[in-house]
């Protein structure tokens, strides 16, 4: 048990500034599974730290952000994708608007069958992105922000991003479930242009990594 209660650290948290601070890989927060919310935290509080998550999560700038990630372990969310990308890049990655949304003790279940792997990167392991071959399609399980239960099925780059914040929330990260082979810099221009095709196939001839069969 934390020997100070999680309103404290939240209260702490939120006075510093309007942005939090970001956990990075190596930290144990990230590697422990989160505890479920049960009302730990009054309505108002809850309300103030997903907010400065949504700022934070903004200012990054990312599509998702776990609270853990800020070090806090609770399994608690935040998603929101603007999806600002060529046609192109839409079709082949499914990658639609996802409106910002808060998931509350998620989890999650394969919907498809299907496999897709396309390159993810994580704001807790900065300078650096990989494949990771995941579900097309999810049954999403959660509360929302107000405690309404969510059940519901995600396809395409939104059920990419509630994998990977769920996965946040059991203590795992997106490289335990990476080809290895296809880790890539993110470091220069360069090297994010390098493999910007819509799919990971040409980076899976050339660094030597499979694909889900499907691609
Ligand atoms: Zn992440």
């Amino acid at each position: 048990m934390p020997t100070t209660p999680l309103t404290d650290r939240v209260e702490a948290l939120l006075a510093d500034a309007a942005t939090l601070p970001i956990v990075a890989a190596g930290d144990p927060v990230l590697r422990r599974p989160a505890e479920p919310f049960d009302g730990q935290l009054s309505d108002t509080l809850l309300a103030r730290l997903i907010e400065a998550m949504r700022v934070t999560m903004h200012a990054a700038p990312g599509v998702g952000l776990a609270a853990p990630q800020i070090g806090l372990p609770l399994r608690l969310a935040v998603i929101e994708d603007a999806a600002t990308v060529p046609e192109e890049v839409r079709a082949a990655r499914g990658r639609v608007p996802q409106p910002f949304r808060v998931l509350i003790n998620p989890s999650y279940e394969d919907a498809s069958g299907r496999r897709v792997g396309f390159y993810e990167g994580c704001l807790s392991v900065p300078g650096y992105q990989a494949v990771v071959a995941r579900h097309e399609r999810v049954r999403l399980r959660a509360l929302d922000e107000r405690g309404r239960p969510v059940d519901e099925e995600v396809a395409g780059w939104p059920a990419r991003i509630v994998q990977h914040e769920t996965d946040h929330l059991d203590g795992t990260l997106y490289l335990d479930r990476a080809e290895l082979r296809s880790l890539s810099s993110t470091q220069s221009q360069s090297a994010v242009e390098r493999w910007a095709q819509p799919t990971p196939r040409l980076a899976a001839q050339r660094l030597g990594f499979t694909l889900p069969e499907s691609d």
